[in-house]
């Protein structure tokens, strides 16, 4: 344990969130420590060889739309300490039965050429959007606030409210574009009926065109090591190997900051938070979860469409239909024999992530919470569906079951990765309902992690917002908004 020295602040959990904490109190001039209870800093942007020496495959994140929408990692210079983004041709394939493809590009007009009689509702949906994305983004990845852009959530807002399902029959005739939109909502991991869920297929839809879907190069643990080295500057320090159980464990600090689960900061913080609120933390619900496959591979995987071997990330459902029963299936306790699944293939844009000739592959499906059913035989049928000779290439693999996954990190509650469910009721009120979700009422106690708004994702926008919460108690004003 470390020595119970004075500093202004410690974070625990040095994932994204963690570390933009640590960066946005920094920067200010304050002391801070993170403590980490893994052996290396990260989180959810960790990248190992999981399978064979040589294969680098990203244990959690790969694919970095948020990354790139991020007012706070782009207020950062990443690629000063070794951050290079690598674009593939398309942001998106969605591979279809016969060997047709649903592609994303990065121009909006290019992308609706490809969808035939919805090419121009694919434009005038998304071509407003696209324009006034970094509005969007501004006032969307932060708690609740009144937008400095009103026209452009208007626009946005007015169809944000409806289902996945709703957008997709209101907007569009063919089954394609309906697919793309249920490959984005389902990201929400909500089923595609819930009001809301066409506002995460309208972010993600904009954000392969307003900024892209990169990888990082040498894979999602150079973000990592990019944030800690910019803390490192500015004087902070990660504290790794200090898995934290008590508020007695930590270094003494004005302030602390969880980038936990709720679960994991009540059981810390104890009686220092009185009840009501811990009650509240309890109630807190954690949604399906992702059971989640790494191969090392002997070849690229062999899709039958072309394009979609020019691509980093896959969306594997090929109709609306397919997509919204194995989402709602999660949440009915089942798992679809033919499972949505979200690919990506890294290292055909990056040859660092394995030996040369040789590939990795990474794929996830959501889950039932909790569920210990395998997976595997109906995730890897998928892919071969849509890439025939697939299994013949798989030199090893690496299975991570919704258990497996929260033993790897506390934060991932029954498998959930998005850090609670993100539904309506819950995605500004989270982790409870306060006018600032950071705070908790003990003065010296905040929250940073996804179970705040703006939720699941590498974005650093909940740790920059619950620092600056922290700030505020400081009397510490931040110098200036990102
Ligand atoms: C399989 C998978 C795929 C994903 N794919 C993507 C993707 O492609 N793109 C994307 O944007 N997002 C993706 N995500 C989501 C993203 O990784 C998370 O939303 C993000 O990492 C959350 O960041 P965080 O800082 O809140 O928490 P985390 O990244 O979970 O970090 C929390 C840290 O706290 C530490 N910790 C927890 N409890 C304690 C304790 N008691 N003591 C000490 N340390 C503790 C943990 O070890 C961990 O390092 C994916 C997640 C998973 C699991």
């Amino acid at each position: 344990m470390p020595a119970r020295s004075a500093v202004d602040a410690v974070v625990i959990g040095s994932g994204p969130n963690g570390l933009a904490a640590a960066i946005t109190l920094a920067r200010q001039g304050l002391e801070v420590s993170v403590v980490e209870g893994r052996s290396t800093p990260g989180g959810g942007l960790r990248t190992a060889e999981l399978t064979l020496p040589g294969f680098r495959h990203d244990v959690c994140s790969a694919i970095h739309p948020l990354g790139m929408a991020s007012p706070f990692l782009q207020s950062l210079d990443l690629a000063a300490h070794g951050v290079r983004w690598i674009h593939p041709e398309f942001p998106l394939v969605q591979p279809l039965d016969g060997g047709g493809a649903i592609v994303q590009e990065r121009s909006v007009r290019a992308t609706a050429e490809r969808l035939g009689r919805d090419r121009k509702a694919y434009m005038g949906l998304m071509e407003p959007l696209v324009d006034s994305a970094p509005h969007l983004y501004e006032t969307l990845l932060g708690p609740l606030q009144i937008p400095k852009h009103p026209f452009s959530l208007i626009r946005f807002g007015l169809r944000a409210l409806l289902s996945a399902d709703q957008l997709a029959k209101l907007s569009f005739r063919t089954p394609e574009a309906r697919a793309l939109l249920a490959g984005h909502g389902a990201h929400s991991i909500l089923p595609l009926e819930a009001p809301g869920t066409a506002a995460f297929a309208m972010m993600l839809a904009i954000s392969a065109h307003a900024v892209g879907w990169p990888v990082a190069e040498r894979g999602s643990q150079a973000i990592a090591d990019a944030l800690v080295s910019i803390l490192e500057a500015l004087g902070g320090r990660v504290i790794c190997d200090t898995p934290v159980r008590k508020l007695e464990d930590l270094p003494r600090a004005r302030v602390y900051l969880f980038d936990t689960s709720p679960k994991v900061m009540e059981s810390i913080c104890g009686d220092r938070l009185p009840e009501n609120y811990r009650a509240g933390l309890r109630r807190f619900r954690h949604g399906p979860a992702a059971f989640k496959v790494d191969w090392a591979l002997s070849g690229p995987i062999p899709w039958s469409n072309e394009a979609a071997r020019r691509t980093a990330c896959l969306h594997i459902g090929p109709t609306f239909g397919e997509i919204a029963e194995s989402e709602r299936f999660a949440w009915q306790g089942k798992i679809s024999d033919r499972p949505f699944l979200i690919v990506a293939q890294q290292s055909v844009v990056d040859l660092t992530r394995a030996p040369a000739g040789k590939h990795t592959g990474w794929g996830y499906a959501h889950v039932p919470n909790g569920s210990n059913e395998d997976a595997l035989a109906r995730i890897e049928s998928q892919i071969e569906r849509f890439a025939p000779g697939f299994r013949d290439l798989i030199l090893a693999r690496h299975v991570t079951n919704p258990a497996a996954m929260e033993a790897y990190n506390p934060n991932y509650v029954g498998g959930d990765i998005a850090g609670g469910v993100q539904d309506l009721a819950q995605l500004y009120a989270r982790p409870v309902a306060r006018l600032d979700p950071y705070s908790t009422p003990a003065r010296d106690i905040f929250i940073c992690s996804a179970s705040t708004p703006p939720g699941g994702g590498v974005h650093g926008m909940c740790g920059y917002h619950a620092a600056r919460s922290a700030l505020r108690r400081f009397g510490i004003k931040a110098a200036r908004p990102l």
